[in-house]
């Protein structure tokens, strides 16, 4: 027998997500996210349940080309554009949209041969200064690219670095709309937290990534429930061990955790090397037959620890949810556990380690 770790990527709960952001900004178009090998859950598997989706969203040129090898034939924007010029030939090829946001892509652009113009995202720097041309550089570079033959249309995009919380959007969407008013072209400015948050922005593609995995992009301020998303991952072992601990007595690395009190533990096959964030300290939640408990002492490689108090009848083989479905319609918010943390739901799904197999559930 395998150890018992796996990992389960939920088609329904995927296509659910996607119908929820729809019904957030009905006039949008939805770009879905799927870099990161869409976020952790696996290009191939996430294709399928988000094909409603009006194009998908990525930066790997790899990542572009397993979609279409599944027959994908609608749009594919590159998020950071083209990292030389022969991605520009892909581009081609594969009728790949991309992002322009800086002055030596459309250098390659223009020293670009093709029979086929391309449809670019011209990127603002609007006030986050990662990616970008500033407000002030921006017009002469949508100049440049519409007269480039090799350029069919010009889209306009941006990215908020506060929409998930209290500075928000309008100081970026002010410059944004300042910098373009008089631009013709369809613009881009909503990620998640934007598109939940601030529905009501003038966007004519959102791209959705995180809220399609069912995290909610600003927790814990709000919780994935709040805004009707469902978990898309689930990481779920079982116990393989237990110990009977005594007043006094530690549990693992460190000793960080002693018994105040007479309790059972269980010991989980999973640990920082499958991708569970060494960092969770004691009292993490996790669920054991379906019940929540609490994690004691501290992550180790392959094992973890659960106080049993609350599930007196849990023993070897019990099921262990360590964030996602659990085995009663409960769910543990990725959330949570990456708030205990100290990081994000985004940061755990991503990191899922290639030891763990993943399966549809
Ligand atoms: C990753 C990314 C997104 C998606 O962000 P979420 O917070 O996951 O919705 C949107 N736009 C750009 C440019 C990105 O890089």
């Amino acid at each position: 027998m395998p150890r018992p770790i796996e990992a389960l990527v939920h088609a329904d709960a995927l296509t659910h997500n996607l119908a929820r952001v729809r019904a957030r900004v009905p006039d949008a178009r939805v770009w879905a996210v799927v870099k990161a090998n869409a976020y952790g859950h696996g290009v191939e598997r996430v294709f399928e349940p988000l094909r409603a989706a009006d194009g998908f969203a990525l930066l790997d040129l790899a990542e572009a080309q397993i979609l279409r090898s599944l027959d994908w034939r609608g749009p594919i924007l590159l998020l950071e554009g083209v990292f030389e010029p022969r991605d520009l030939e892909l581009c081609s090829r594969l009728n790949l949209w991309h992002a322009v946001h800086q002055t030596q892509q459309i250098d390659w652009l223009a020293a670009h041969k093709t029979h086929q113009p391309h449809r670019v995202f011209l990127k603002m720097n609007s006030g986050m200064n990662r990616l970008g041309f500033t407000p002030t550089a921006f017009r002469s570079a949508w100049a440049r690219l519409n007269a480039l033959p090799q350029v069919d249309e010009i889209s306009l995009m941006t990215h908020f670095s506060d929409a998930d919380g209290p500075l928000g959007v309008a100081r970026q969407v002010a410059a944004f709309e300042l910098a373009t008013q008089d631009l013709p072209g369809e613009r881009s400015l909503s990620n998640s937290a934007a598109l939940l948050r601030h529905a009501g922005l003038r966007t004519d593609w959102v791209r959705a990534g995180i809220a399609l995995y069912g995290s909610a992009p600003d927790a814990p301020e709000h919780d994935s429930a709040h805004w009707g998303l469902q978990p898309t991952m689930t990481l779920r072992s079982r116990l393989i061990g237990l110990q009977q601990l005594q007043p006094g007595d530690q549990v693992g690395y460190g000793s960080r955790y002693t018994a105040d009190r007479s309790l059972r533990i269980g010991i989980v096959a999973c640990g920082y090397a499958d991708g569970y964030p060494r960092h969770c300290g004691s009292g993490t939640p996790v669920l054991v037959d379906g019940v929540r408990c609490a994690s004691v002492g501290r992550v180790s490689m392959d094992m973890l620890a659960v106080d049993l108090s609350p599930v007196p009848a849990a023993g070897l083989g019990s099921e262990v949810t360590l964030w996602g479905r659990g085995p009663q319609a409960g769910v543990l918010a990725i959330d949570e556990v990456a708030q205990a943390a100290g990081t994000i739901g985004y940061e755990l799904m991503c990191a899922l380690a290639a030891r763990v197999p993943v399966g549809l559930g």
